[in-house]
């Protein structure tokens, strides 16, 4: 029986060692020590002992159940702390690992350029103020002194919705509105949305920006015009910048003149991009009509004031050397990613 007792024990912690799960470890465990296991079927036959006998085997086989019950511990322990391992090693977090920077993008470079023409001006005491793209007749052209038929209105091809509202041609009603509204002194830039019925090609596009500016006050003449427009585009352009006033003519300003920047490409000398001009022209402006601000109510021999327009595509295509006007409104990621 001891013989037995022992084959028990060894044959149990040879199982226990090839078991893989806790399922078949508590198979064996219930094979070997349970009420129908091998262990009890020895105790069963100690009645077939001699009394000195039954103490020595009793005792052994209580060693036996209790080294199989310790066995079968250990292993338990041992499958659940691999179990334990397998699936931290599943779950895993490498920390140092990089995180997944969201994408950002960046400024349209329009809005670039206006947001540096804005704080120019809000650096110079000016307001930023807004009107509206649909606009009646009167303050698109008739308040800026181009009546009905005046030659004038035939530059700007014009979106009628119908005989006194249109699509506005030019940020210049901005002008009336706020004259109207705000007694001098007045400085304003109004930035926006105008339209015209053009075709579409590398410089033209039945939708673009302008930013109106305006200055009324008394003793304001010419000098403070070229002052001011000298200040932003030496900002947006550098401070070597040479401006050229051209004279021109406008009906709502008196004297007018066009701006033109002399080109960054040559400097004066004359290139291909400049056509030869050394210059290239950049914007409208001039000192306020003396009709115009009566118009408005107010007292030309009192005040006097200055307007300017600037194309914003035509500044931002100058400063970025964008060659085609149609790739600042197209989305394609490929050009806006480059600025
Ligand atoms: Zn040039």
């Amino acid at each position: 029986m001891t013989e037995q007792l022992k084959e028990i024990e060894l044959k149990a912690k040879e199982e226990l060692s090839h078991a893989a799960d806790l399922k078949s470890l508590d198979d064996i465990r219930v094979r070997f020590l349970g009420k129908k296991g091998e262990i009890t079927a020895i105790l069963k036959q100690m009645g077939k002992l001699s009394p000195e006998e039954r103490p020595v085997i009793g005792q052994l086989a209580n060693k036996v159940r209790a080294d199989i019950e310790q066995a079968v511990t250990s292993a338990q322990n041992a499958i659940k702390s691999k179990a334990a391992a397998v699936k931290l090693e599943a779950e895993r977090l490498d920390v140092t690992l990089p995180g997944k920077a969201p994408k950002l993008g960046n400024a349209h470079p329009l809005n670039a350029t206006l947001a540096e023409v804005e704080e120019v001006f809000l650096g110079m005491g000016f307001d930023i103020v807004e009107g509206p793209e649909v606009e009646t007749d009167h303050y698109c052209f008739e308040a800026l002194n181009m009546p009905k038929h005046h030659p004038a209105r035939d530059t700007q091809d014009t979106f009628y919705i119908n005989e006194n509202v249109l699509l506005r041609t030019q940020t210049s009603g901005v002008q009336i509105r706020t004259m109207e509204k705000m007694k001098p002194p007045i400085r304003i830039i109004s930035p926006g949305r105008v339209y015209r019925s053009d075709a579409v090609d590398a410089t033209h596009s039945p939708l673009f920006h302008q930013i109106e500016g305006l200055v009324i006050d008394k003793g304001i003449t010419m000098a403070d015009l070229k002052g001011t427009l000298e200040m932003l585009l030496k900002r947006l352009y550098g401070e070597d910048t040479q401006l050229r006033f051209r004279p021109h003519h406008f009906p709502y300003t008196e004297p007018s003149a066009e701006v033109d920047l002399m080109c960054f490409n040559c400097h004066g000398k004359g290139c291909s991009m400049c056509k030869q001009e050394g210059y290239v022209e950049l914007l409208g402006s001039g000192m306020v009509h003396p009709k115009v601000l009566e118009g408005c109510g107010i007292d030309p021999e009192v005040y006097s004031g200055f307007a300017f327009g600037i194309g914003l595509e035509r500044i931002t295509m100058g400063r970025y050397n964008i060659n085609d006007m149609r790739l600042l409104y197209e989305n394609d990621m490929r050009f806006l990613e480059q600025f």
